[in-house]
């Protein structure tokens, strides 16, 4: 079993006298950005013109465009979206990368899959936070972190990996623990997980409940409540402490329901759904899918995410938490900050 490493086990030198490039400003890029230069590495920030551009200004970056940011630093992080990244990576990376460079990734996609092909006489390495990019800013800001995986794809330098650990500690992430994987691991592992289990899975399980509840006539306001609002309450709860501390949170009666109808709701049936959806991302059956709908606009990405927003749990869910400023405001003023 490989060994999580902490911020004593990181040394930062070797990335003191390197400048670092963020490519992109989003999620992820706000966030690497802002903690690396606050644990004291020189970073600037590769962007095209628009609303990111503005944003990491007033945040007091230097903004280039992409091609100059790459041709300025030693180390790479391309944080654009996964779908963008390989006809950027031609046009404005590849050609400005100079031999013994790092180039960076926080999630595996393009490397496994081929889409961008690094020259042989470059550094590659992840550093990929397992959370999102807000919480890896404001964990940040707190002292705390939020837990990533590194991992060396080529190491050129003889150096990869204390460049990809100077980094993980430099974005607050060694102090809530850093793991070492593959980029296989991590791309098959990130996909699977929010495909499965946290994105797919909790919501096709949100909102099953929440119909069953409506088709036999209870009041939606309290299904949202029971199916969705709940929910992060829960959650919170197995954060902290595992299946066994939101065990003991809850009623007798509720931790019997779970022994006994969990397994009715995902069962044997379920698993070989979930190992299913495995196999097509390990055999690359679902990046094709994806690359390929993005080549065409994406008709089917548009056409489900227009009919997912008229689900009738949305429009109870904007009702209820229009009467609850409390549960959405923290993200609401992030959002507008962010603007
Ligand atoms: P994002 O969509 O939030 O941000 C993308 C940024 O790229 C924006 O600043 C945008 O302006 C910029 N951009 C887009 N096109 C551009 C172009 N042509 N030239 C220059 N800049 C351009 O992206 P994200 O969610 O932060 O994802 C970035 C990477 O991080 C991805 O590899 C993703 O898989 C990974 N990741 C994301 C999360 C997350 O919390 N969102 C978590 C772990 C890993
Ligand atoms: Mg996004
Ligand atoms: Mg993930
Ligand atoms: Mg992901
Ligand atoms: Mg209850
Ligand atoms: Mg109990």
């Amino acid at each position: 079993m490989s060994k999580v490493l902490y911020e004593q086990d990181v040394n930062t030198e070797v990335l003191k006298d390197k400048r670092i490039a963020i490519v992109g400003y989003g999620s992820q890029g706000h966030a690497h950005a802002l903690n690396l230069r606050e644990s004291g590495f020189d970073v600037v920030v590769g962007l095209r013109p628009g609303k990111s551009q503005v944003k990491a200004e007033e945040d007091g970056f230097t903004v280039l465009s992409v091609a100059e940011a790459v041709k300025q630093a030693e180390v790479v992080m391309i944080l654009l979206p996964d779908e963008l990244q390989t006809a950027v990576y031609k046009e404005s990376i590849e050609p400005n990368l100079q031999a013994g460079n790092a180039l960076a990734f926080a999630h595996g996609f393009n490397i496994h899959f081929s889409q961008i092909v690094p020259p042989s006489n470059v550094d590659v390495f992840l550093v990929a936070p397992k959370g999102p990019g807000h919480l890896v800013r404001r964990t940040y800001e707190e002292g705390a972190g939020v837990p990533a995986l590194y991992g060396i794809y080529q190491d050129v330098s003889g150096k990869a990996k204390e460049i990809a650990l100077a980094y993980a500690q430099g974005i607050g992430a060694a102090r809530a623990g850093v793991l070492e994987t593959s980029f296989q691991e991590e791309t098959e592992t990130d996909l699977f997980g929010e495909q499965a289990v946290l994105c797919g899975g909790v919501t096709s399980l949100i909102k099953a409940g929440f119909e069953t509840l409506t088709e036999a006539g209870y009041q939606p306001e309290v299904a949202y409540f029971e199916c969705l609002h709940e929910m992060k309450l829960i959650v919170d709860l197995l954060y902290e402490g595992g299946l066994e501390n939101m065990r003991y949170s809850i009623s007798d009666t509720a931790q019997w329901g779970d022994f006994v109808s969990g397994p009715r709701v995902v069962n044997e049936e379920t698993k070989a759904r979930m190992k299913e959806i495995l196999h097509d991302v390990q055999t690359g059956a679902f990046a094709k899918g994806w690359i390929l709908e993005n080549q065409a606009n994406r008709p089917q990405f548009n056409a489900i995410n227009a009919k997912e927003n008229q689900h009738p749990i949305e429009q109870v869910g904007k009702e209820l938490r229009a009467l609850m400023p409390f549960v959405s405001e923290p993200l609401q003023a992030k959002q507008n900050k962010q603007k």
